[in-house]
This record gives C-alpha cells, sequence and structure tokens, in this order.
C-alpha cells in the first residue's frame, strides 16, 4: 500500500494570502502547504480522502488518473470544495464513484452539491453515490470489480463536532481533531503509520497543538507518525528537526509504503 500526503496545511493553506512571514516566505518547498488530502493506493485502488479547495492541482501534481472511492472526514470548507473536479475521472469510466462521509456530513454534502446528490440531471455531472458507514466496510474497483479493499471509520472529534478518520490496514489518517474517545484508540492499535492532526504550538479549540498530538501519537504508538494540517507558524526544517523519534512533519507529496493485509484477514 502506497500512501502520498497530497496536501498537509491549515484551512487557509500556507502561504496565507498577504501573509510576509518567515514561513509564508521561505523557499523550502516543505513549507507551502496546501489544503489537507490524502491518495491511498492498495490492491490497485485508488483511494482519495477528502476533496479540498487544492484538489484539482494536486492531481496533476501526483499524476493520479484514477479514483475509486472518495472518504470524507468532515464537511468544513478546506475538505470538500473541491468534489466538482472528480469529473475528469469520468471520463474514461462513467461507473459511479462510491463516496463515504458520517450521516452528519453527507447531510451537508447534500446540500453543498444538490445538482449532484439530489438532482443530478445536468448532463456531464459527476456520477457520486453517498454512503454513511457505520462500521468498516468494503470499497470495490470500478476499474477492477475483483479488487477491493478494507476501511474502518474511526470517530474522533473535532471541538464539538463528530467526524471520521479512517484506517486502512496498518495505517490510520486522523486529521482535524483534538479528542479521540477511547473506543477509537482500541480500533487504531497495531499502527505501522499513522497521520495526525497538529496544527501549532499554541492551543486551539478544535485541534490538536503540537505538544498533544505528540502525547496522542505515543499513546496509539505507531512506528512512524506525520503530522498534517500545520499553520504558517511551523518552519518545517526547525520544528521537524525538534520532534521526537518516530514522528516527524508531513509535507505536501510526501510519499510511504505501509503494509495491508488482503481483504479476507478482517
Ligand atoms: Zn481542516
Ligand atoms: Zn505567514
Ligand atoms: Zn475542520
Amino acid at each position: 500500500m502506497k500512501v502520498t500526503l497530497l496536501g498537509t496545511g491549515t484551512s487557509t493553506g500556507v502561504p496565507i494570502i498577504g501573509c510576509r512571514c518567515r514561513v509564508c516566505t521561505s523557499k523550502d518547498p516543505r513549507d507551502n502547504r496546501t489544503r489537507c488530502a490524502c491518495l491511498v493506493e492498495t490492491n490497485g485502488l485508488h483511494l482519495v480522502i477528502d476533496t479540498g479547495p487544492d484538489f484539482r492541482r494536486q492531481a496533476l501534481q501526483a499524476q493520479f488518473k484514477k479514483v475509486d472511492a472518495v472518504l470524507f472526514t468532515h464537511h468544513h470548507f478546506d475538505h470538500v470544495v473541491g468534489l466538482d473536479d472528480l469529473r475528469p475521472f469520468f471520463f474514461d469510466n462513467r461507473s459511479p464513484i462510491p463516496c463515504y462521509a458520517r450521516p452528519n456530513t453527507a447531510a451537508v454534502l447534500r446540500t453543498m452539491f444538490h445538482y449532484i446528490f439530489t438532482d443530478g440531471s445536468y448532463p456531464g455531472v459527476s456520477r457520486l453515490e453517498l454512503y454513511e458507514p457505520e462500521g468498516p466496510f468494503r470499497v470495490h474497483g470500478r476499474y477492477t470489480p475483483e479488487a477491493a479493499v478494507d476501511v474502518v471509520p474511526i470517530e474522533v472529534y473535532h471541538g464539538k463536532l463528530p467526524m471520521y478518520g479512517y484506517r486502512i490496514g496498518r495505517f490510520a489518517y486522523l486529521t482535524d481533531t483534538n479528542r479521540i474517545p477511547e473506543r477509537s484508540f482500541e480500533q487504531l492499535r497495531g499502527l505501522d503509520v499513522l497521520v495526525l492532526d497538529a496544527l501549532r504550538h499554541e492551543p486551539h479549540q478544535t485541534h490538536f497543538t503540537i505538544q498533544e498530538a505528540v502525547e496522542t501519537a505515543r499513546r496509539i504508538g505507531a512506528r512512524q507518525t506525520y503530522f498534517i494540517h500545520m499553520t504558517h507558524s511551523m518552519l518545517h526544517a526547525e520544528e521537524d528537526a525538534r520532534l521526537p523519534a518516530g514522528i516527524n512533519l508531513g509535507y505536501d507529496g510526501l510519499s510511504f509504503h505501509v503494509s495491508n493485509p488482503p481483504p479476507s484477514a478482517f
């Protein structure tokens, strides 16, 4: 299984429009953070986690030509507004793309994208099917129907908002969170790689700080943890060097391999 962090920035992206701070003007490409999204390639399937405002640019950059499913974490702007840029993935394959979201997020998506999810009569509209899983589910390939991958939604809290992280094999992706319920910690045992929200050093009502994220990463105990959703207060080279062993800042375009047992193992 190959995972690519398509975007690793907070909701404004970094650089922030109009800001001349040392991170926003940094020459280090790792300080250039588009909005959070992730690509998981496994068993011949391509799963996208979130389609934010930078999704089109990210898909061009990562050069992926197929999408088998989309996993939505929650319905904030920076995670969903690029949804219509899924249209090119129908040009050579008109079969629907299944989208998965927690019911509260699915309800908002149906309103935001009424012309796709409710009307659907406009010519060339994306054929997206919205599912609201409450437990583990299996995704089948749009291009290779015999291939499949199992996904476990992990409930986390983003301030007061309940939302989903996702686990696939020994990999888990938890963006936009500052509280993980006990039962979710149990679902996060035995990870090789964890991707976790770590906004900045200063406290925030809906995101983990770096210190909170380090403590949470240690408790989950993945072999390797990457932080995402960072603001412009985080200079990559400086902050990454201060993190404990096995924990690093993610950056746009970072990819890594993780083992994923075949679906029959579930
Ligand atoms: Zn966000
Ligand atoms: Zn700045
Ligand atoms: Zn959010």
